[in-house]
């Protein structure tokens, strides 16, 4: 095996870019996400490291040398971190010439000749689910024999063939051992999760198709591929035994409740375990499932309502209904199970009117927390084709984020423009917070425990800076 170094790289002070991050951006309050992604090939390659630089805080200047010590590096890139990702790369092989050097993620995923094109120090990319692809390529296989790789030969660029998709997902070794060889969970946090938390994924897929949405339209696809129950009940009693002092464990898969059966086979088994765990749920879940996993465990959901608009949620083919979505809510409130919503604004079909019936809905419904994205155009998704077709994006290109690395309003449309869509995000967030009755119920939750009091606080202050910094 090749010496290989995983690298997230260093980018926007306090950038979330890894594929945990469903929009890639930095936050209104400090967030990290695990850097799962790049540890499952980590898993596959012995003797390698994992380096997370940004909830690290480490700097080019302090990553650049670790050039020196490996044979092969593996950088995670993204659409918005791209640009600074290749810095990071020709900083990398002009510390040490020999280094070979990929990238993996879905930015390259989708355009991997614009990526190889970007600069001599990418000597390949890795195409779709890369785990398997890096494995061989520390082996030291000749690239033109390695599935799912893209590599350059001279001027040309030659794809190799696609990478059969990964059936059976108990294949993948537990990436909690890389968590703990290389991470330390204290530098991860969400502010809906309980600190320190532990994610991971039981399986990968989405069998909706949402418009907008990344992962399953470039990585993941649309089939829900799943580790048997046996095997994530084992990686979480091992996680367990590594970190005594994680207080909540996140299901990162992309909608963890798309099968309800299996949703229910793992609570089972993490409720004898005591172990208190939350993941993401589409808004349909039925009230007898949320009741077997509540009473196995279950805290949080994080849910994507996204519009309260139901043309919107028919135009990106959400496929939830407005009305199941206030059941569902309900049911969570009555049964005790918290949900952190998000929304995005600037969806295709949106106007001023539909913002406003979108803020109203948070309102009605009162998730305990939320957040507001602004819709992300990200290549090669459905919806950056309509806004190419329709002439929604700027024509010097799409910004994903400013830069600070803050997420930009990208789309804009006759009737709704930029500063409109950008500016609503703020005024979501005022008129959803500050409300007596929200700040009472946090103000509860912070008399309840000196540490969420610490926590808040420190998020509040963060949050007023975010705001303040938009110009409020
Ligand atoms: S349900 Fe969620 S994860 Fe699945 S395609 Fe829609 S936004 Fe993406």
């Amino acid at each position: 095996m090749m010496r290989t170094l995983f690298l997230h790289p260093p980018s926007f002070d306090g950038f979330d870019g890894g594929a945990g991050s469903r929009y890639q951006a930095r936050r209104e309050i400090r967030s990290f996400w695990y850097p799962t992604w790049l540890a499952q090939p980590a898993a596959l390659v012995p003797e390698s490291r994992l380096v997370d630089a940004p909830p690290a805080g480490l700097t080019l200047e302090e990553v650049a040398p670790l050039a020196k010590d490996y044979e092969l590096a593996i950088l995670h890139t993204s659409t918005p971190s791209f640009a600074s990702d290749v810095r990071v790369a020709e900083a990398l092989k002009d510390m040490n010439p020999r280094l070979r050097l990929g990238f993996v993620g879905a930015h390259v995923a989708t355009e991997p000749v614009a990526a190889l094109k970007a600069s001599p120090a990418i000597e390949f990319v890795a195409r779709s689910e890369f785990d398997f692809t890096i494995r061989e390529v520390a082996e030291g296989r000749p690239l033109a024999t390695v599935d799912g790789l893209s590599y350059r030969v001279g001027d040309r660029v030659v794809h190799n063939r696609e990478r059969a998709v990964l059936e059976d997902m108990d294949r993948l070794p537990f990436v909690v051992d890389v968590y703990r060889r290389d991470l330390r969970v204290e530098d991860y946090f969400i502010g809906y999760l309980r600190h320190p938390y532990v994610s991971l994924y039981t399986g990968r897929g989405c069998r909706s198709r949402c418009t907008f949405c990344l992962w399953p339209q470039t990585v993941g696809g649309h089939r829900y591929r799943t580790r048997s129950a046996d095997h994530v009940a084992e990686e979480i009693a091992v996680a367990r035994g590594y970190f005594p002092q994680v207080k909540e464990y996140f299901f990162d898969d992309d909608t963890f409740t798309d099968d309800l059966p299996r949703a229910e086979a793992i609570a089972r088994r993490l409720g004898p375990m005591g172990v208190t765990w939350s993941c993401n749920a589409k808004a349909n879940v039925p009230y007898e499932t949320l009741k077997v996993l509540r009473d196995h465990g279950l805290r949080l959901l994080l849910v994507g309502y996204e519009s309260g608009n139901q043309s919107i949620l028919n135009n990106v083919r959400k496929g939830i209904r407005l009305d199941v979505a206030r059941r569902f809510t309900r049911d969570c409130r009555q049964l005790g199970i918290t949900i952190h919503g998000t929304f995005i604004l600037g969806l295709p079909g949106e106007t001023r009117e539909t913002i406003e019936e979108t803020i109203r809905f948070a309102r009605e419904i009162d998730p305990h927390t939320l957040q507001v994205s602004i819709a992300a155009p990200y290549p090669d998704t459905e919806m950056h084709r309509q806004a190419v077709e329709n002439g929604w994006l700027p024509e010097d290109g799409a910004a994903l984020v400013d830069g600070r690395g803050v997420q930009a309003s990208a789309l804009s449309y006759p009737h709704l423009t930029h500063a409109e869509i950008f500016d609503s995000v703020e005024a979501f967030y005022r008129r959803f917070y500050f409300r007596p009755a929200k700040i009472a119920t946090l103000l509860m939750e912070m008399a309840r425990s000196p540490e969420m009091l610490r926590r808040r606080l420190r998020e509040g202050v963060e949050f007023f800076r975010y705001l303040r910094s938009r110009g409020a």
